[in-house]
């Protein structure tokens, strides 16, 4: 059976925003050492910038932009939104075909008749095109056209409001580790890192090093290790880690079903909130 008052920390969750599947996770939630967040949409709003185009030679910005984002025409990724957003002009399905996603690399779209791929060095690599580098902090998307490099495109994301108040809440509740794991950029990672005082960051980490990463974490944690995640990607951590938590408003349906707890309003702040709520009800249980 159930002691009643676990009744009374879900509830009292739930008028916080904070969905709970269930008492055992209030257990464990109270229990929390080590919170590891995912980076894009969960400690950054996922909405990005575009801060500045770099064609190649003889190659004409707008012709980059146009061709970038009907390659991530069929995309919903926070990337492919935010390109399509500053695309001034509107998107031509029909100009677009043979669509590939590569998670944690990018996308690869026949587009007017040509391969146009967009992503990330890694996805430059597999396909065998060079790229030039960029001496820009932020999220740097390669252009490939037939396998012909034609420039990137550099764009940024900002930190959530609470973000930083989130991890100092967590830190005074006595959370020992704030680690963050992402896709991106090595640099990129040490700026937001630095910014919200995390104690740890794993940047250029592919979706499925997230989970070896998280494991490899949890061997070194005393008692439970929570992951916040927001992404399709993050359905398989979400799962692994102790206790799983997914931001609810913008977060993928697959992340919200795999998770231990849902966020409805997607502030990392709640995090903190959750396990006060979590340590009461334990206190009043025992
Ligand atoms: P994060 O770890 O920050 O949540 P992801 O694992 O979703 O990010 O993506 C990691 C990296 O893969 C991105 O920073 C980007 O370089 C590249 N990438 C993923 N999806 C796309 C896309 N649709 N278009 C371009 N690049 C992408
Ligand atoms: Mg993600």
């Amino acid at each position: 059976s159930v002691p009643l008052s676990f009744f009374g920390g879900i509830g009292g969750a739930s008028r916080l925003g904070i969905l709970v599947k269930g008492s055992n996770y209030l257990e464990a939630l109270s229990r929390v050492d080590t919170v590891v967040f995912d980076k894009t949409g969960t400690l950054t709003s996922g909405t990005f910038n575009v801060v500045a185009i770099h064609p190649e030679e003889s190659i004409d910005p707008d012709y980059l932009l146009d061709l970038a984002a009907h390659a991530e025409a069929f995309s919903d990724h926070p990337i492919a939104v935010s390109v399509k957003a500053a695309y001034s002009g509107k998107i031509d399905q029909a100009r677009v075909d043979k669509v590939t996603e590569e998670s944690g690399h990018g996308v690869s779209a026949r587009v007017d008749e040509h391969v146009v791929m967009v992503g990330n060095d890694k996805l430059m690599a597999a396909h065998g095109s060079s790229w030039h580098d960029c001496e820009l902090t932020g999220t740097i998307l390669h252009v490939s056209v037939d396998g012909r490099y034609i420039g990137h495109i550099v764009i940024a994301d900002v930190v959530k409001d609470d973000a930083k108040q989130a991890v100092r809440d967590l830190h005074a509740a006595g959370v020992e580790r704030c680690i963050m794991l992402t896709g991106d950029r090595e640099d990129v990672a040490a700026a937001v890192a630095k910014q919200l005082g995390l104690d740890e960051y794993h940047a250029q980490l592919l979706p499925g090093d997230k989970v070896e990463r998280v494991e490899q974490i949890m061997d070194g944690v005393r008692d439970n290790l929570a992951f916040v995640g927001d992404g399709i990607n993050d359905a398989p951590v979400l799962t692994r880690a102790d206790v799983g938590i997914a931001m609810g408003a913008m977060g993928s349906d697959a992340a919200i079903e795999a998770a231990d707890i849902v966020l409805m309003d997607d502030k990392p702040s709640n995090i903190a909130r959750a396990i006060s709520v979590a340590r009461k009800t334990m206190a009043i249980v025992w």
